[in-house]
C-alpha cells in the first residue's frame, strides 16, 4: 500500500516536474493533472482486466499484474483453487457415499417433499421395477402401484414396515419385499426396501414344521389316551387288557421313533460337518444295515407265506471318512424304506460301487410300488409322503429321506433317487472320492467292531 502511495506521488512529482520545466507553474499544474489522469487510466485498465477474468476464470489464466491489482488477482486465483479443491473433494465424498449405497443389499430411494424420486440405487430399481435414470423426478406413487404400498404411502403412518410382492414375483418364484418409509429433513422421505423372501420362506417352513410335528404326535397321543380311557372305564379280562397294552406300546414306540428322528435332524443341523478323522469301514456299515433290514423284514413279514429276498452285495475293502452313526442312520433309512414299501414277494438289492471318478456309491434297489415322477423332487422334504397311510402303517415318520439327504450333504455327497411306478425304486448315497480310502476287511474269526443297537429296526 505504501509502495503504491510512493509510486503515485512519484508519478505526480515527475509529471509536475516535466510540466514545470516546459512551462513553469501552469505547466507543473497541467503535468500533475495529466500524471493523475494517466495513473487513473492505468488503474482502470488493470481493474477491467481483473474483472474480465473474474467473470470467466475458466477462459484462461489470471492476468499477470504488479502491485495491488496483482496481489488481488493472485488472492482471487488462490481462493478459486481452494474452492475447486473443496468442491472436488466433496464431489468425491458424495460419489463414494453413493457407491456405498449402491453396494448395499437393500434398496434405497430418496424422495423429495413432493414424493418425486431424486435418486435410487440399482437394488431399489430391481425391487420396485424403476429405471434409475428415466424415472428421476417421477412421482413414486405413480410408479409403485402395489395396493399395499399405495395404502401405506397414503396413510402417512410410517412407523412400521409393510410386506409386499416384489416386481419380479411369480407364483413359481415368489419374491417378498419389506418396505419402509423414513421421514427426514423438511418433508423428505427415505424409502428402504429389503428382500425378505428367504425369511418369509423360513418362517412358513417353521410354521409348517411345528404344525406337522404337532399333527404327527397328536395322532398316536389321541389313540393312546383313548386306550387309557377304555382301560379305566371298562372291566376287561386279562386277554383284552394285554391286547390294549400292546397297542398302546406300539403308539408310544411310534412317538419315540418320531422324537428320535427329530433329535437326529436337529443334531445334524446343529453340529459342524464331520471331518476326516474317523474312518468307517464299508463292511461294518454293510453288516449293520443287513442286520437292521433282516430284523425289520422278519418283524413285518415274518408271518407271511412268502419272504422278501434281501440281497446284500459284499462290501468293498474301503472305508469312508465321516460320522459312523450318521452314515449308518442314512443307509439304514434307505434300506428300511425299501423293506417297508416292497411287498413280501418282492426283492431288495443292496450294492456298493466305486464310480470311475473315485466316488463311492451305496445303493438300495427294490421291486416295490415305485414313485410317480411328480413326487421325486419333494421326497426328501420333511414329512413329505406319497402314501400317508402306507407310511404310518409301517411305522414311518416322514423324516427318513430328509435325514439321509442331510447326512449325504454333510459328507460332501448327494442322495440320488430314481423310480418307475409299478416297477420299483433306486435310492443311492454317493460320497466324494476324497472321503474314500482302502481298508481291508479282517479275516473271518478276527474281532469285528460290534454293531450298535438297531435304531429303526422297530419300525
Ligand atoms: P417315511 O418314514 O414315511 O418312509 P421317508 O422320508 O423315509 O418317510 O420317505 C418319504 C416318502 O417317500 C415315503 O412316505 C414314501 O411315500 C416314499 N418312499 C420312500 N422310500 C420308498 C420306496 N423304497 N418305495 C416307494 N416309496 C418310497
Amino acid at each position: 500500500m505504501l509502495f503504491r502511495l510512493v509510486t503515485f506521488i512519484s508519478v505526480l512529482l515527475l509529471a509536475g516536474l516535466a510540466g514545470w520545466l516546459l512551462d513553469g507553474i501552469p505547466g507543473a499544474l497541467i503535468g500533475t493533472t495529466l500524471g493523475a489522469g494517466f495513473w487513473f487510466l492505468m488503474d482502470l485498465r488493470r481493474g477491467r482486466r481483473l474483472i474480465r477474468w473474474l467473470r470467466d476464470p475458466e477462459a484462461g489464466p489470471a492476468p499477470t499484474m504488479f502491485g495491488l491489482w496483482g496481489e488481488a488477482a493472485d488472492r482471487c486465483r488462490r481462493l478459486f483453487r481452494a474452492r475447486e479443491l473443496e468442491v472436488s473433494e466433496s464431489e468425491g465424498r458424495l460419489q463414494a457415499f453413493l457407491a456405498a449405497i449402491q453396494a448395499s443389499p437393500n434398496g434405497v430411494v430418496i424422495l423429495d417433499a413432493q414424493g418425486l424420486i431424486e435418486w435410487c440405487n440399482l437394488t431399489a430399481a430391481a425391487h420396485l421395477g424403476l429405471d434409475p435414470q428415466r424415472d428421476l423426478q417421477q412421482q413414486i406413487g405413480n410408479l409403485v402401484r402395489d395396493p399395499v404400498f399405495a395404502t401405506y404411502y397414503a396413510s402417512h403412518d410410517y412407523g412400521h414396515e409393510v410386506t409386499m410382492a416384489g416386481r419380479d414375483s411369480t407364483a413359481q418364484r415368489p419374491v417378498q419385499l419389506s418396505v419402509q418409509l423414513h421421514p427426514y429433513g423438511e418433508g423428505r422421505l427415505l424409502l428402504l426396501t429389503r428382500d425378505v423372501t428367504a425369511l418369509a420362506q423360513a418362517d412358513a417352513m417353521r410354521r409348517d414344521f411345528v404344525a406337522n410335528v404337532s399333527h404327527e404326535i397328536r395322532t398316536p397321543l389321541t389313540v393312546l389316551s383313548g386306550f387309557v380311557e377304555t382301560l379305566q372305564s371298562l372291566a376287561l379280562d386279562e386277554g383284552e387288557r394285554a391286547r390294549y397294552l400292546a397297542l398302546m406300546a406300539t403308539q408310544a414306540e411310534r412317538m419315540q421313533t418320531l422324537v428320535d428322528d427329530l433329535l437326529t435332524l436337529s443334531r445334524l443341523e446343529g453340529t459342524p460337518p464331520p471331518g476326516f478323522f474317523e474312518w468307517v469301514p464299508a463292511w461294518t456299515l454293510g453288516a449293520q444295515c443287513e442286520e437292521d433290514a433282516r430284523a425289520l423284514s422278519a418283524m413285518l413279514y415274518g408271518a407271511s407265506s412268502v419272504q422278501q429276498a434281501l440281497v446284500f452285495q459284499d462290501a468293498p475293502d474301503l472305508a469312508l471318512a465321516g460320522a459312523a452313526n450318521e452314515l449308518r442312520s442314512a443307509m439304514s433309512n434307505l434300506v428300511s424304506n425299501a423293506v417297508r414299501y416292497t411287498p413280501p414277494d418282492g426283492r431288495v438289492d443292496i450294492a456298493w460301487q466305486r464310480l470311475p471318478d473315485g466316488r463311492l456309491e451305496f445303493s438300495v434297489t427294490d421291486t416295490g410300488p415305485g414313485i410317480a415322477p411328480e413326487h421325486l423332487p419333494r421326497l426328501s422334504e420333511r414329512f413329505y409322503r406319497v402314501d400317508r397311510s402306507r407310511s404310518r402303517e409301517s411305522g414311518g415318520t416322514g423324516l427318513g429321506l430328509a435325514i439321509a439327504k442331510h447326512v449325504a450333504q454333510r459328507h460332501g455327497g448327494e442322495l440320488r433317487i430314481a423310480s418307475t411306478p409299478g416297477q420299483g425304486s433306486r435310492f443311492a448315497l454317493v460320497f466324494p472320492g476324497s472321503r474314500v480310502r482302502r481298508e481291508v476287511a479282517p479275516e473271518p474269526g478276527d474281532a469285528w467292531p460290534a454293531p450298535e443297537a438297531t435304531r429303526r429296526s422297530a419300525r
